[in-house]
């Protein structure tokens, strides 16, 4: 379906064009014309399915040519780094209007984001902490809603902000048309949109099933042989970026350490760099000047990046939830991707909720000539890195 059959102003249609969008996604299809005929939304999408378009095209859409400076249009996402790249997509499909966005989130200073609040804006990208921070202050008005946006909301739920997401409601008009978009729906969202949406529609797009344009494979392993056979894939495998997920910030430092001993080109994403050295990473990665990105979960959560080749489970994640939101970061928009995930002897469990979401047994694979029955070194202690997640 071509972005021409759905209505939308020929300044967005050359928007879609300058972003490369040939034809609609399967969410684009579904969500674009219910989002403009006005109704409230509910929306099962995983990233990488062409979900933020689907929102944004609306939204520009209905406040066009009624630019009036004040918010019309907030999004709210779980991370800075999804908010970053909400308003980069925003920008790009707008550039034909006048529209303006902008967006606020923690770990740098207000200032710059109260400058721009000043200056007026029809759209808000913001995630919920500073948002709430800066309505208190003062800074946030949103008395001339229209449309509001939840991103990923199960992730939001995960991260303690459901509180947080409650308040904001509470601040915002009763008249206003929302769309809840979440890969996964745990009760605690179903309820939620219960109460904040009004007689949704209700559009499920690969219902918490990993993207099919990724290939996946598990390599079962020792947990003291990890690093080497990493190390070994990286050097065998024909690779464009790679995204590697580990347990714990302790852990990614490591490896990231010991791959920029072998000369790659290496980055990290975790929770304790702060956002310059998060924002250098993450730029640093989709520019190239990085092959290889280590990563924690809450800080690769939404990450776009188009050129993922592979996603390298270090550790397994904790919850098939995780395994969607990880292996969502390679094989977007059609591309295909292939997700490699260490197993070791405890992780049945969760290879099993796998294989029963994915509907199909993952292939096991070895590596050639690698040695599996090198033995633990005497003086190499368990603790920390084998205890569960201990932060991310
Ligand atoms: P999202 O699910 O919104 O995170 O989008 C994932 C990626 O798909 C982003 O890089 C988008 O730029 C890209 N994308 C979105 N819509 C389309 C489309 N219709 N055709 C090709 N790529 C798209």
């Amino acid at each position: 379906m071509s972005f021409k059959s759905f209505d939308l102003d020929t300044g967005l249609l050359a928007g879609t064009d300058r972003a490369g969008y040939e034809v609609a996604t399967p969410v684009q299809e579904k969500v674009i014309p219910r989002a403009m005929s006005g109704r409230d939304l509910i929306v099962t999408a995983q990233t990488g399915t062409g979900k933020t378009a689907a929102f944004v095209l609306p939204i520009l859409h209905k406040l066009l040519n009624k630019e009036c400076r004040s918010i019309r249009a907030l999004i709210v996402t779980p991370t800075r780094e999804l908010a970053a790249q909400v308003h980069r997509d925003i920008n790009e499909l707008k550039f034909r209007t006048n529209l303006r966005s902008t967006t606020v989130y923690g770990g740098v200073s207000p200032n710059m984001q109260v400058k721009a609040l000043r200056r007026g804006v029809d759209i808000l990208v913001a995630c919920p902490g500073r948002l709430l921070d800066l309505m208190n202050r003062g800074h946030v008005t949103l008395k001339g809603l229209d449309i509001m946006v939840l991103d990923e909301a199960d992730r939001m739920l995960d991260m303690g902000f459901m509180p947080d997401i409650k308040r904001i409601v509470s601040k915002v008009p009763a008249h206003r048309q929302t769309m809840l978009f979440s890969a996964t729906f745990p009760r605690e969202i179903e309820m939620l949109a219960k109460k904040i949406l009004n007689n949704p529609v209700r559009i499920s797009i690969g219902v918490s099933c990993p993207a099919n344009t990724v290939s996946h494979s598990l390599f079962p392993v020792a947990q003291h042989l990890k690093s080497k056979l990493l190390l070994r894939i990286l050097d065998n495998t024909d690779t464009n970026s790679v995204l590697v997920f580990t347990r714990t910030k302790r852990r990614a430092v490591r490896l990231a350490d010991q791959i920029e001993r072998r000369k790659y080109k290496v980055t990290s994403l975790h929770g304790d760099r702060s956002q310059a050295q998060r924002d250098a990473a993450i730029k640093g990665f989709r520019n190239g000047r990085y092959n290889i990105m280590v990563a924690t979960d809450i800080a690769a959560r939404g990450l776009d990046i188009e050129h993922i080749s592979h996603v390298i489970n270090f550790d397994i994640p904790d919850t098939t939830d995780d395994y969607i939101h990880r292996i969502g970061r390679t094989g977007r928009a059609r591309k295909s991707g292939a997700a490699f995930t260490f197993t070791t002897s405890g992780d049945g469990k969760i290879v099993r909720k796998l294989e029963s979401i994915i509907g199909e047994k993952i292939q096991r694979k070895t590596v050639k000539d690698f040695d599996y029955s090198i033995p633990k070194p005497r003086n190499s202690y368990s603790s920390p890195y084998n205890k569960r997640r201990i932060s991310a």
